[in-house]
């Protein structure tokens, strides 16, 4: 197969990181007899430097001619007193609207050998496997008005939930897809409780959930799923819910295995490109230093192989390198006891490559 792949570095680990995983690319489409053509573009603080914007309409349009997106991670302090439309992390929200991509994919699945590095015990964590899937291009974060204003010669701040029926609706169905091939259970996770649109939230999956009779649908709180997510993440199979909840729980989700380092994600849509990166930020405390930990990237492209392109094996062998090189006891400096010797971003990335081959 031929698939064209845009390549979004962005700023501080993410051109390491990102270069580690097209390495992993290039080796997969040697062994499986692929090929995978890169295009770099600019997206966040390093398009702010050069291009004033940080999602170039340049940018945009690679994307969307392309088969799929790989993006490191944007932001770091350099960029953190622009104002709110000049943010880098405006050009992430920017790409993902822009290709419509509704539904973040984002597995968590402990390492059993990686236990030690998690602030949880070993018992709770031990064969966790949930996927959260987060509504993306709605909610809270898009909703209109959001500003500050005054009213009554006092300031008053205003930020909107807004949903349309139909953006729930596949949002849910994308769950319920997802939970059908995996252990057929969702939890579809709201504040019915106080929130208007929680509680239509509510009724759609309830609608959803009967044309899928063989999958088990429950409603949980977000407080409640919070405080599950550490007291039995094992009780959760897929977890599906509001932008702001999902991106708040999916990073608590990921100390359940030790490191953001870790922990991959998928932003697909209904059609056309799928964007795929790992869910930590730029790490500007280690960047230029070559100890980010690539795996997480890595891991990324099982995804993009995977979801948007069906390669199937090719996406389990890179999933099966990564639990083998941690097996056999290599880390970064992330998820590594102390006084354990700690391998370079490049170093595990050779490492990944060696048990591919
Ligand atoms: P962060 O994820 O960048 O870093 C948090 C901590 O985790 C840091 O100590 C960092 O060194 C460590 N870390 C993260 N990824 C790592 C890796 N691969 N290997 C080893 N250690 C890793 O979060 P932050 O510090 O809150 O944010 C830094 C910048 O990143 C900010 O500008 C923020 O806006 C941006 N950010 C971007 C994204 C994104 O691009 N998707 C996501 C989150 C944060």
């Amino acid at each position: 197969m031929q698939k064209k792949i845009t390549v979004l570095p962005g700023d501080g680990i993410g051109p390491e990181v990102v270069q580690a995983a097209i390495k992993v690319l290039e080796t997969i489409g040697e062994k499986f007899n692929h090929q995978f053509e890169f295009t770099y573009a600019k997206l966040g603080g390093v398009a702010i430097d050069d291009c004033g914007v940080p999602l170039p309409e340049e940018t945009v349009e690679v994307c969307k001619s392309s088969d799929s997106v790989l993006l490191g991670a944007v932001g770091g302090p350099k960029w953190d007193n622009l104002p709110g439309h000049l943010r880098p992390e405006k050009g992430l929200l920017g790409i993902r609207k822009e290709l419509n991509l509704f539904a973040n994919l984002r597995p968590v699945s402990g390492h059993a050998s990686l236990s030690d590095a998690s602030t949880l015990r070993k018992e709770v964590i031990d064969g966790v496997d949930l996927m959260i899937v987060r509504e993306l291009t709605g909610g809270l974060y898009f909703g209109e008005p959001s500003e500050r204003r005054e009213e009554d010669g006092e300031e008053v701040v205003v930020d909107t939930l807004y949903y349309k029926r139909s953006e729930i609706e596949r949002i849910i169905k994308k769950a319920f897809e997802l939970a059908s091939v995996r252990r057929k259970k969702v939890t579809s996770v709201d504040k019915a409780n106080v929130l208007e649109s929680s509680r239509v939230w509510r009724e759609v999956a309830e609608e959803v959930g009967k044309e899928y009779p063989d999958i088990e649908l429950e409603h949980m709180l977000v407080d409640n799923a919070a405080m599950q997510l550490i007291r039995n993440p094992k009780q959760f199979d897929v977890m599906v819910t509001e932008n702001m909840f999902g991106d708040i729980l999916s990073d608590e989700a990921s100390m359940l295995t030790g490191s953001l380092g870790m922990l991959p994600s998928a932003s697909i849509g209904s059609d056309g490109p799928g964007l795929y990166e790992p869910i930590h930020g730029s790490a500007p405390d280690i960047a230029g230093q070559n100890k980010a930990n690539p795996l997480a990237t890595i891991a990324s492209t099982a995804m993009m192989l995977r979801y948007s392109f069906g390669m199937q094996a090719e996406a389990d062998a890179i999933e099966k390198a990564i639990s083998e090189v941690l097996e056999n006891g290599y880390r970064t400096g992330d998820i590594a006891e102390s006084g354990k010797d700690v391998l370079n971003t490049e170093e595990m990335t050779a490492k990944v490559i060696e048990y591919l081959k």
